[in-house]
């Protein structure tokens, strides 16, 4: 009945070259070859390479992507898309959530379709229900799943009019689809996929037949709303994955557990590091662990940037509107301010340092000579973050950064660009953090003269290549002042964080109209590099969290060695040797309560402290302690000197773990 619905795939030019009875396509080994038109995607992937054949999801013409069983009425250069690319994955991702929505309606016939999109790896779909669902449904839909894919159903794709397509789905008693189509714009393409008794209003690309969906997990339900919107109709969504293989998704749910397991939102208050209270959303309150972890990251920047000849600032909170509007954020940032206002004046609480710094500059008459000036601080930055997007210590409205701003002469940007290439290595390279670099080059709308722009790209791309660190173009991705760098970092889990940033600026000196007198004795115009290495010290402790997942380092555990006394009668002497280690600068804590040995063991483990050193009357009378360490497990007795020297010097070196837990 549908069917008389369904116009003929080709139009305009298709049907013209149709009519010649081929098309020339260009394969992604660059060969060209003729095929019939209306030949299908998968047939030209059949006669080309039967290997890609087993994998691909979908082909890609001209940049489109198109079902593989399309018939193609128009030449042009194809290639085949696979799970493994992101835009596969997606159509793989985008099949299921069908599949999940079928089930949902073999189930429940008077379930009503909102919309199933794919995200990076995972899909939902938005579905109204006269009930609530619960956890305890997902496994029926996921039997009812498994039975649509070993029905093995071909998904086709249909095009529709705009009647048609509106007469279908009021048949189908889809009221939100109906929606969607009567606001698509006029002479818009209308698509909609069957598969069996299955069918919805969607744009696709698809892959070929339920058959191919064979590992998915439904994820969890949970309630939302039509479009986000909380006035408007309540809808049930549910989520899931899905993968080729059921190793993928099995190493996909472990990898989700885990993540779960080290939350750094659970874990910071487990740990007692940090808490967040509703009088201060977005603003941290650090425990005294947690802000003993903090100054020892603060520390390890501030020792290495000191070292690499950076200089210390601290500048103020509060600034005048005027200021804002000569650096531009009153223009470009003000929403994202918290601003005030006192004595019929607007004040602003400071969201970046640059232009605080670029006041300090303009301090004195500056020589070549004086160049580059490094400058860094630490203080405080506040950032209206909208409360929705709030997320633990990862998205904060209070924070820290490891804030640097080097003013230097054009021709030291390859060098100082190399000085900070080197700190970003040594400094990642600690946290056993693996990162790649993107480097963002000149956009269309950029400010400054092109050569100016070109000199200073070549200069970065001569310190990336010396740095002999992988790095990959984003042509055109360059802020509007000048080019970046961001550094995308790998955590244990291998997911990866933006963390450092280091950016060219021509724009803030002319703003600022700050000048340095050259050679010659004239004034030239400096150029500003902004950078940060660690970039939020909250955000980057809430990552640290999860990457240790709270097994921290000696170096930066807030409690390094507990001193456990068998008895009672031991108490003295481990108090002395509390005394004695934390003069020699180590963090101890003696547990001297009334309990059981193990407890106190199995206590000190859950708290991930990385040494516990026991001592009895053995120990007390030969000055020795029985040292267990978190990482290598037993050690033994050894006389406490040597214990202190060797937890310092692991210390001192910011050694990793021993051992992986
Ligand atoms: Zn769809
Ligand atoms: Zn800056």
């Amino acid at each position: 009945m549908e069917a008389s619905h369904v116009r003929p795939e080709a139009d305009g030019m298709g049907a013209e070259q149709a009519a010649e009875g081929s098309i020339r396509l260009q394969l992604p080994d660059g060969s060209e070859r003729s095929f019939p038109a209306g030949v299908t995607a998968a047939q030209v992937l059949a006669a080309t390479d039967r290997e890609l054949a087993r994998e691909a999801l979908v082909a890609r013409l001209d940049g489109e992507l198109v079902d593989l069983g399309r018939p193609l009425e128009r030449g042009g250069r194809i290639d085949f898309l696979t799970a493994r690319d992101p835009e596969g994955r997606k159509v793989l991702l985008h099949s299921a959530a069908h599949l999940t929505a079928q089930a949902v309606k073999r189930l429940w016939p008077e379930a009503r379709l909102g919309v199933g999109p794919a995200q990076e790896e995972t899909y939902y779909y938005d579905i109204e229900l006269p009930e609530p669902l619960g956890a305890e449904d997902l496994p029926r839909i996921e039997e009812a799943m498994r039975d649509i894919v070993s029905e093995d159903l071909l998904i086709r794709r249909e095009v529709l009019t705009r009647e048609a397509a509106l007469e279908l789905f009021t048949l189908r008693e889809e009221p939100y689809k109906l929606e969607i189509i009567r606001e698509l714009p006029e002479g818009a393409t209308i698509t909609a996929y069957r598969q069996g008794e299955f069918v919805d209003l969607c744009r696709g690309p698809h892959v070929p037949s339920t058959g191919v969906v064979r590992a998915f997990k439904l994820l969890g339900v949970a309630g939302s709303y039509w479009r986000g919107d909380e006035h408007g109709p309540r809808m049930q969504r549910i989520t899931g994955t899905a993968f080729r293989s059921a190793d993928e998704l099995e190493h996909f749910l472990w990898l989700r557990e885990e993540a779960r397991r080290r939350d750094h939102r659970k874990l910071g208050p487990e740990l007692d590091l940090f808490s967040f209270h509703e009088e201060a959303p977005g603003f941290v309150f650090w425990h005294p662990k947690g802000w003993t972890l903090y100054r020892q990251l603060e520390a390890f920047s501030r020792e290495l940037q000191l070292a690499a000849g950076y200089r210390e600032v601290r500048t103020p909170q509060v600034f005048r509107a005027d200021l804002w509007k000569v650096s531009g954020h009153w223009e470009h940032y003000r929403e994202n301010m918290f601003l005030m206002e006192r004595e019929e004046e607007v004040l602003g609480l400071k969201p970046m340092n640059c232009p605080a710094h670029c006041l300090l500059y303009k301090e004195k008459t500056r020589s070549y000579r004086d160049l580059p000036l490094r400058l860094m601080e630490y203080e405080g930055l506040a950032r209206f973050e909208r409360s929705g997007t709030l997320h633990g210590l990862l998205r904060v409205r209070g924070m820290h950064q490891d804030d640097a701003h080097l003013f230097i002469r054009e021709d030291q940007i390859q060098e100082e660009i190399a000085r900070v290439l080197e700190l970003v290595e040594r400094e990642y390279s600690t946290f056993g953090m693996p990162y790649r670099i993107l480097f963002s080059t000149r956009p269309e709308d950029y400010m400054g003269d092109l050569a100016t722009w070109e000199r200073a790209e070549a200069a970065l791309r001569a310190a990336l290549e010396a740095s002999g660190r992988p790095y990959r173009i984003n042509e055109g991705d360059g802020a509007f002042y000048g080019p970046k760098l961001d550094f995308m970092v790998t955590d244990a889990l291998g997911r990866e964080w933006q963390c450092a940033t280091v950016q060219l600026d021509f724009q803030l000196p002319e703003r600022f109209d700050l000048t340095y007198v050259d050679e010659q004795g004239e004034l030239r115009r400096p150029v500003i590099i902004h950078r940060a290495i660690l970039g939020t010290l909250e955000r980057f402790i809430g990552i640290l969290v999860e990457h240790y997942a709270g097994d921290f380092p000696l170096w930066l555990a807030p409690v390094q060695a507990r001193i456990v006394p068998v008895a009672d009668r031991h108490l003295e002497y481990a108090r002395r040797l509390e005394r004695e280690l934390a003069a020699r600068g180590l963090r101890v804590e003696v547990d001297g309560r009334n309990e059981k040995l193990g407890y106190k063991i199995r206590q000190a483990e859950l708290e991930k402290i990385p040494y516990v050193l026991v001592v009895g009357d053995r120990e007390a009378s030969a000055g020795t302690v029985a040292v267990r360490s978190r990482a290598a497990g037993d050690q033994g007795a050894l006389p406490w000197e040597e214990v202190a020297g060797r937890l310092l010097e692991e210390a001192r070196e910011r050694r990793a773990p021993a051992a992986e837990r």
